[in-house]
């Protein structure tokens, strides 16, 4: 048996042409080559195999923060033919416990911090901290490890920002498709220093990691996003490429502007959608390198905007790349030509293979629904309007909250806004905005109404505005309507 194409194989290909190139370096400064790197983690697969008998087919989660010791746990389980789960940081202990459950957790990987949470886990769920970690890469036995029997491979959580979180099974990488796809359009070279920002227990983080690996990059990794450090971050470690969720361009334009600019090249995002103004505000402070990356757990990704499209159209997700097709199909699963919005549907070589559970979403024709209403301009840019499910009806219009979202994000006291459809006796559903606002700056409620008002539809004037400190997100920033939804007990 040969050793198979995965995140671990990556890295055994990057540690044989490159040994000394530096693969990590962490926010103390501290680094490891792609060879160490590796040996890290042929260690812990060695000690992980004689010292708790992991072996082919187990599962081994892993619930860390961005550092190297999540890349470790994934490339060990991978080496043995475990399947490595990686779980969502931001997930409550009930949630962690259902999850360690579903998943038939073997062993679970966890930074100290989450010692605590995690303590409701089944008893035979094998616990791993980072001082455990690193006896086991310490005190690892000698040997050489053979490729597994089968394949290890990687499960993703959703984050369950609309129900319970599932694990959607990554496909096996198929060669260099996905890297072309991403680096026909985005201006990324092999030994490129990149930040990655993104969590990479999330598609977005990990599929960056994919990349970087297979550039043999330097990956610079802060555990937790601040932005201050990570301002300073990319000018010192001279980054050319930060990989990011939207909200974390938002908190990097309220601290002072960085000087000098940081020497980036590009700074990709993915995730959730760009609120509206965003991306102009931020290239006119770090320059024309915004690429927005419109995708998802189970297609990975689907449309990439650069920067040209975003300086045209700030809220577009782009084309397609190369390898991917995408069809805005109507309720009769008909395509859609003239600009008018529908389902979005993709296919590529990157779609997911399916839930832990055993559900896959249907293909129609090869293409998977997304989920996501959208359209496609007469320039053949892709506008994502949101989540079929998040669409409010209100006296039998319908409303996109994203078109409220960005237009009460342009207000200049607002630092970020949401917008949910919450039951009501007359309209069956009315608009509720949630404002959060800059310091010390008010806003009247009457004020908000009648600025909507001028722009839209009668029907997507929200009748409540709420403020609030801070938006509730999850882990990749994205606003949890569910929380929101509580306000109305
Ligand atoms: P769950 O499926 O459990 O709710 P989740 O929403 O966090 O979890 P993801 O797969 O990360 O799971 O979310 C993908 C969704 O995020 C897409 O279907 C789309 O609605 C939205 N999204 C992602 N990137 C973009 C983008 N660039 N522009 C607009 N929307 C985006």
């Amino acid at each position: 048996r040969k050793w198979g194409w995965s995140l671990a194989g990556e890295l055994r290909q990057a540690a044989a042409r490159d040994p000394d190139r530096t693969a990590i370096v962490d926010e103390q400064g501290g680094e490891l080559t792609y060879q160490e790197l590796l040996d890290r983690s042929e260690r812990l697969a060695r000690s992980m195999r004689a010292g708790l008998g992991v072996q082919a087919g187990d599962r081994v989660g892993v619930l860390c923060r961005n550092h190297h010791g999540l890349i470790e746990a994934v490339v060990a389980a991978m080496l043995l033919g475990a399947d490595a789960v990686l779980v969502n940081t931001g997930l409550s202990a009930a949630q962690l416990a259902t999850v360690a459950d579903e998943q038939s957790l073997r062993v679970l990987v966890h930074d100290t911090e989450f010692a605590e949470r995690i303590l409701g886990l089944p008893a035979d769920v094998h616990r791993i901290d980072e001082r455990v970690q690193a006896d086991l890469i310490a005190g690892a036995l000698p040997g050489e490890l053979q490729p597994p029997e089968r394949d290890g491979r990687t499960i993703v959580l959703t984050s369950g920002t609309t129900g319970a979180p599932k694990g959607a099974r990554r496909p096996t990488p198929n060669g260099f498709g996905p890297l072309v796809s991403i680096i026909d359009r985005i201006p990324l070279h092999a030994r490129d220093r990149m930040m990655i920002a993104a969590p990479l227990f999330h598609t977005w983080g990990y599929a960056a990691l994919q990349v970087a690996f297979a550039l043999r990059a330097t990956i610079v990794l802060h555990r937790r996003f601040d932005p201050a450090a990570t301002q300073t971050a990319l000018v010192a470690q001279q980054c050319d490429a930060l990989f990011a969720v939207p909200v974390m361009l938002q908190r990097l334009l309220e601290v002072p502007p960085p000087n000098p600019r940081p020497p980036l090249k590009v700074v990709a995002v993915s995730g959730s959608a760009l609120p509206g103004g965003l991306a102009p505000r931020f290239m006119d402070v770090y320059g024309d390198v915004l690429y927005n990356l419109y995708g998802s757990t189970e297609v990975s990704w689907a449309s990439i905007a650069g920067p040209a499209d975003l300086r045209e159209a700030p809220t577009t997700a782009g084309r397609p790349p190369h390898g991917t097709r995408l069809e805005i199909l109507d309720e009769a699963d008909e395509p859609v030509r003239d600009g008018r919005v529908g389902r979005i549907f993709v296919g590529n070589e990157m779609l997911f293979d399916g839930y832990t559970s055993g559900a896959r979403r249907e293909t129609h024709d090869g293409l998977l629904d997304t989920g996501d209403l959208g359209r496609i301009n007469p320039d053949g840019l892709l506008f994502v309007d949101g989540r079929a499910d998040d669409m409010i009806i209100s006296g039998g219009e319908n409303v996109f909250p994203s078109e409220v979202e960005d237009l009460l994000s342009r207000l200049p006291q607002v630092r970020e806004a949401a917008v949910i459809g919450v039951p009501d006796p007359e309209y069956g559903q009315r608009l509720a905005a949630f404002l959060a606002l800059h310091a010390g700056e008010t806003l009247d409620p009457e004020a908000v109404r009648e600025y909507v008002r001028h722009y839209l539809a009668r029907f997507s004037v929200p009748r409540d505005v709420i403020f609030v400190k801070y938006l509730p997100r999850n882990a990749t920033g994205k606003v949890l309507s569910r929380e929101l939804r509580r306000y109305y007990g």
